[in-house]
């Protein structure tokens, strides 16, 4: 169902706001990488907006390596960003870690994000096969372009025919970055599938001075969209910060963007 014959006109998702994902739109998802607090999901939604963005973007759960960091405000952060996002007129995607969180986030988010750890958590994909809302699946930190699309096949199988695929990176031996970005992965997907799909310089760097280069690389070569990082006091985030753009960092990447998707 993923194959690119299945649809050879490539798929396009349709959002509510008549935004359209797929098709080389080049649409910008970007926050901070968890919901902190009030102040700041509102002041990222303004700036997120005043760039060009179409979605915010912020964790509710996060899957952080250690137990004992940041582990996210759960739904009360969801509604604050569903809040800060129907305020200046932007959609939200948010990171689902397990079954059980499937409906109580339905009514904030308008894009579930699967994390690249649970990118073969195949349970999870399943129910998210049964659900009518679009999905953002990310691909795994040691995946395969081939495994990445057996993942989409889960949701598909199930009739939910609306997903978004991500690269964010994947491990290598490589350490001057956190994670190698795949930037072939891009042509590849659109050759091999008729899905989406979108870049994350963000975690596929971890580096602030790496973001807009690779955001620019990724939709160069032919991406949908990038999601990215992006928070008003980003050397203070509770997660991420080395990766995390300044808001007026965000505002160049977006006109470099524009001018890029319009000359490839
Ligand atoms: C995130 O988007 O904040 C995140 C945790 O991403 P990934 O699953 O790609 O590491
Ligand atoms: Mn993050």
């Amino acid at each position: 169902l993923a194959g690119r014959s299945f649809r050879p006109e490539g798929t396009v998702i349709e959002f509510r706001n008549g935004v359209k994902v797929g098709n080389r739109r080049v649409v910008a998802m970007a926050g901070p990488c968890s919901i902190e607090n009030r102040d700041q999901i509102f002041e990222t939604a303004r700036r997120v907006k005043g760039a060009g963005g179409t979605f915010l973007r912020g964790g509710a759960f996060k899957p952080r390596s250690s137990p004992y960091a940041f582990q996210g405000m759960g739904i009360p952060g969801l509604e604050l960003m569903r809040e800060a996002a129907e305020a200046h007129g932007l959609l939200v995607v948010s990171e689902v870690m397990e079954i059980a969180q499937i409906e109580p986030m339905l009514p904030y988010v308008d894009l579930f994000q699967v994390g690249a750890r649970n990118m073969q958590n195949f349970n999870l994909l399943r129910d998210l096969g049964q659900i009518r809302k679009p999905i953002l699946l990310k691909r795994g930190i040691a995946a395969t372009i081939e495994e990445l699309l057996l993942s989409s096949e889960y949701i598909l199988s199930g009739g939910n025919y609306e997903v978004i695929l991500c690269e964010r990176g994947i491990r290598t031996y490589e350490t001057a970055t956190r994670n190698t970005m795949d930037i072939s992965a891009i042509p590849i997907v659109k050759k091999l599938s008729h899905l989406p799909i979108i870049g994350d310089p963000s975690h596929g760097t971890g580096r602030r001075d790496l973001v807009a280069p690779l955001a620019r690389a990724a939709v160069a070569a032919g991406a949908d969209g990038i999601i990215v990082e992006v928070h008003p006091n980003a050397d203070k985030a509770a997660s991420d910060a080395a990766q995390t753009l300044y808001c007026d960092q965000f505002d160049t990447l977006m006109g470099e963007l524009r001018l890029i998707a319009t000359a490839v």
